[in-house]
Order: C-alpha cells, then structure tokens, then sequence
C-alpha cells in the first residue's frame, strides 16, 4: 500500500514501529545522499559518471588498479566529510531502544558505526570503502599508506605480507560475497516482524532478496525510497518520499 501523502506515510510507519518488537532495517546508498554520498542510479550518481571496474578486471590489470584507486582518492573528501544524516540517526535511536538488533547495510561509508550503532551489529553486504585490504591475504591497510604508496611508486601498492593487490575492503561486481554477512542478513530477514527497505534500488542482487525474503517469513516490509521499485507490489507500506523527512521524525525516540 503506498502511502498517500508523507504525513500519512509517517504516521502508518510510527504504528507499525510502535508494534514491532524485532526490526531489520536494510539500507542503500539513498540514505546517504543527505550526507553528500551520491548514489549510483540517480541522476547525477556515479554511474553516470564511472563504468564500475569488476574485479576480475581488478585483478588482471594494473592499470584498471591505478584507475580504481585515482577514484577512490577523488571521493576521500566526500565520504571524509560525510555525518550520519537523519535516517541514520533514526535507526540508531531505535538500535538503542533495543528495537533494532543490527542493521544490514549494502553501503560502504561506515555512517551507521558513525551514528552510535556497534560495528558488531551492521551487517556489512558489499564491504567497507574507509580501508584497504589485500585480496591475497586479507591483511588489513589504512588509506593513509595506501595514498603515501601509491604516491611513492606511482601506481597501486601490493601487500607487504603477501605481494598481492590492496582494493578498498568493498566487495566489486563480480566478486564473491562474504558468506558471514550474507549469513547473518539471512538470519536478520527471517526471524523479525518489521522489515525496514531504504534508499535502495532493489536491483543489485542477491542482496535484492533480502526485503522478498523477511516478507515470505512472515514480517511487516515497509520501503522508503523516493522512487518505485520492483518490490513496491508487495510492500504493507510504501513511502516514496525523501528519507530524511521520512525518518526525521523518529530520530532521538
Ligand atoms: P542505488 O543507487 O541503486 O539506489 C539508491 C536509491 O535511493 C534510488 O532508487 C534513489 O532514487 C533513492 N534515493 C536517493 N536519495 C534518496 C533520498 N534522499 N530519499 C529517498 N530515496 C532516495 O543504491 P543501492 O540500492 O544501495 O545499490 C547500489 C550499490 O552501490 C550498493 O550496493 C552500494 O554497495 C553501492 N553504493 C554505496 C554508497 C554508499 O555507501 N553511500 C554510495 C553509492 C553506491
């Protein structure tokens, strides 16, 4: 049922979190626009001004390694720069309210951790973009030095342990998920009454069937974006309204 003006939208959310005892949320990267984080898809998102490098590209190609990086360090003041925005406030008041046991997340800014919610309880699906990792050995590198490296030899470091390539700690097309978070947001979606869909697309896949999955177990799905998607049909409620507003109101409860 898609709400009819914002008012309505809020309210109905406000009864449905009132009777909730176990809510997931799942967000994309539309909670993050209100902090300066474009999206992909918008008008004006990444995609329309970068092809994604898939990793298998990644891996093949030094050059396709320095491009990757060249962007990443374009975007460092971006996401440097970037606080918790009302949504993300919201849902870490309800994670304090002991509503929320952890968030599933297919963003890579680390602004849930930011907004108070322990790093134990966001379920990271495509990774972390605040640090680096090598692809070999997973040892873990700050941008810091991967920056002063990169700076030093003119082109994407490898790892000191192992001499494999360094990639932001994101999961890329192409790559396999993490078989931990997959199995904790499996866990999260089947076993709550409220699920919460926002600011994404619901196009990107598998973590796509997360919000269709805690539905068919059962829970209430509400999606806030401010465009349809694919799930809206079955949907107890959807608020195609700005997030921020839409989530304004619960922050601090
Ligand atoms: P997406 O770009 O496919 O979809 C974002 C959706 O949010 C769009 O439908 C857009 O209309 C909506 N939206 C944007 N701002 C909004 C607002 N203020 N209020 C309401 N709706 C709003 O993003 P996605 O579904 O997360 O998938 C893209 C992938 O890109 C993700 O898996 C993620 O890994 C990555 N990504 C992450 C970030 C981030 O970490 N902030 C940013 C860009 C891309």
């Amino acid at each position: 049922m898609i709400a009819s003006d914002l008012r309505n939208g809020v309210e109905r959310l406000g009864d449905m979190i009132a009777e909730a005892s176990t809510i997931v949320p799942f967000t994309g990267a539309g909670i993050s626009t209100e902090c300066g984080i474009p999206d992909f898809r918008s008008p004006g998102g990444l995609w329309t001004r970068n092809r994604p490098i898939p990793f298998d590209e990644f891996v093949a190609s030094p050059d396709a390694r320095d491009e990757a990086w060249r962007r990443r360090f374009a975007m460092e003041p971006t996401f440097a720069a970037a606080r918790p925005g009302r949504g993300h406030r919201a849902l870490a008041s309800l994670y304090r309210a002991g509503k929320i046991p952890a968030i599933v997340t297919q963003n890579i800014d680390n602004l849930h951790q930011i907004s108070g919610v322990a790093a134990d309880h966001v379920v990271e699906l495509h990774g972390n973009t605040t640090y680096a990792r090598c692809i070999g050995c997973g040892h873990a590198y700050d941008l810091v030095w991967v920056k002063q490296r990169f700076d030093e030899i003119g082109g994407a470091p490898d790892c000191t342990v192992c001499d494999e390539p360094v990639k932001t700690a994101t999961i890329s097309f192409g790559q396999a998920m993490p078989e931990d978070a997959m199995r904790r947001a499996t866990e999260l979606a089947r076993h709550c009454d409220l699920f919460l869909a926002i600011g994404s697309s619901l196009v990107v896949w598998p973590a796509a069937g997360f919000p269709m999955l805690a539905k068919n177990c059962g829970a209430k799905l509400v999606i806030i974006n401010n465009e349809a998607t694919e799930q809206d049909d079955i949907a107890d409620l959807v608020i195609h309204y700005d997030i921020g507003e839409a989530l304004g109101p619960f922050v601090g409860n």
